[in-house]
């Protein structure tokens, strides 16, 4: 059978879930309400080597294969709050396996090592408000300017926007050249010109932040710019995947933990003198559900373990096989699994629908309008639309840095009104 985890990986699983169920679920309710969790929380999962767990030591991480990231998305989950477990897997895997692939010296030890230690909050920053599925059509401009480079754009939708330190945040360097005229940079908060729009509310994933920013003449040094001037579309491809890839283990993981909470209630709840589990429907639904949660889980493994032989064993570039099973996964089985929590808190009635309720199901699912809404961002190897026509303003309320946080949780750093 095909067993990948190591007594070493469940010891760590038992840290993560410790972690998930002991410190960050006894807070879920405060969390959620506030549309936030502290920034302590980064700090902690650094400390317990929960964000650097797949990492080289030498990047600060713990060494560890991408098994060790499968755990970690498995057992977050637990926390049963989907923005508290997203906040930290942005800042894991999805604003910094790109610095740790191509990032210099000075920049993993600017902004790696602290940010898998939790003492800086990362963020990735790709989408804008005309620029989603199409990440060719960004419009947020780098320029070069004697030895540095001068930004001005906006970013939405992005998760830990409110509160990071820096984003990896992808520009267009050669506007005319579409794909081919992107480039990553690392670009830290606290510059003059940066800002924050404002605070996104959410349907879902409550307890994260969700930001819209803007850049007006930001000024960033060379030294900031990641990887090679004009190649970030290929760099953001690679990195997709371990986003699509982290994205499906913690969606399968909030799935088996809203079944499972499917079965206590249908076990004990009695409906026209019989448990519900006694009901030839429920019993066929949940198997159903079982079932596709099941091969969901197997597809995942399979693209973990080609993703962790190609980047850990072999330490190659991905195949386009991986490229492709890994968007096969993100589209063919988070779509699928999108509809079963929602089968799933039917048997619950009106319970699945609270969050305070002792329902598990409302609070350890993902982002579902993201993953049913947007189709795959296209792999390197397709061709890439060309940059659109139209304009889009950002939307720039005035920034107002003696203004006091809405939200009541600390930040280190003012947001916007
Ligand atoms: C909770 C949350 C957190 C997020 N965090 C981040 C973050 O940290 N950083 C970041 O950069 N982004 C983030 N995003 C943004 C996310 O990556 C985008 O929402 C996603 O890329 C889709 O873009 P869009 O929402 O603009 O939809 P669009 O691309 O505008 O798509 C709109 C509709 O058009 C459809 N469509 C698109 N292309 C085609 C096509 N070729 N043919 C037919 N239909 C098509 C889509 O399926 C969708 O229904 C976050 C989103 C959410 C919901």
């Amino acid at each position: 059978m095909f067993q990948p985890f190591t007594e070493e990986h469940e010891h760590f699983r038992k840290t993560v879930r410790d972690f998930a169920e002991k410190e960050l679920l006894p807070n879920a309710e405060a969390w959620e309400e506030s549309e936030c969790f502290p920034n302590e929380v980064f700090k902690r999962a650094g400390e317990l080597g929960i964000l650097g767990a797949h990492y080289p030591e030498e990047h600060g991480g713990s060494g560890g294969d991408y098994w060790f990231s499968m755990v970690k998305a498995e057992e977050l989950p637990r926390c049963q709050m989907a923005g508290t477990t997203m906040g930290l897997l942005v800042q894991s895997d999805m604003a910094t396996p790109v610095i740790s692939d191509i990032g210099t010296k000075d920049q993993i030890e600017e902004f790696l090592v602290p940010a898998l230690a939790g003492d800086k909050i990362a963020a990735l920053g790709v989408t804008e408000p005309g620029a989603g599925s199409d990440v060719s059509a960004i419009r947020t401009t780098a320029r070069k300017d004697g030895d540095d480079y001068v930004l001005n754009g906006s970013k939405t939708y992005i998760t830990n926007g409110t509160r990071c330190d820096f984003v990896t945040l992808l520009a267009k360097t050669n506007p005319e050249a579409g794909a081919h005229g992107c480039s990553f940079f690392l670009v830290p908060t606290n510059l003059d010109g940066f800002g924050v729009s404002r605070k996104l509310k959410k349907l879902g994933n409550k307890s994260s932040d969700t930001a819209e920013m803007f850049l007006e003449d930001v000024r960033i040094p060379k030294r900031y710019l990641l990887g090679q001037e004009n190649m970030a579309f290929m760099y953001l491809m690679q990195n997709f995947q371990s986003e699509r890839l982290i994205a499906c283990a913690s969606t399968t993981a909030g799935l088996f933990l809203a079944l499972e909470d499917a079965v206590t209630w249908a076990r004990d709840r009695v409906v026209f003198g019989k448990p519900l589990i006694k009901r030839e429907y429920w019993q066929q639904k949940l198997v159903d559900l079982y079932t596709k949660v099941e091969a969901g889980k197997s597809m995942t493994y399979r693209c973990a373990d080609q993703y962790n032989h190609e980047k850990y064993v072999v330490k190659q570039p991905l195949s386009f096989e991986t490229v492709k099973l890994i968007s096969m996964a993100k589209v063919s089985w988070r779509k699928s699994a999108a509809r079963s929590p929602t089968s799933a808190s039917r048997s619950t009635a009106a319970r699945g629908i609270w969050t305070n309720t002792g329902s598990r199901a409302p609070g350890v699912i993902s982002d579902w309008s993201a993953s049913e809404a947007a189709p795959p961002r296209p792999c390197a190897t397709t061709s890439p639309s060309s940059w659109g026509s139209e304009d889009v303003l950002c939307p720039v309320p005035s920034w107002n840095r003696t203004n006091p946080p809405s939200c009541s949780i600390a930040h280190r750093r003012p947001r916007c009104r």
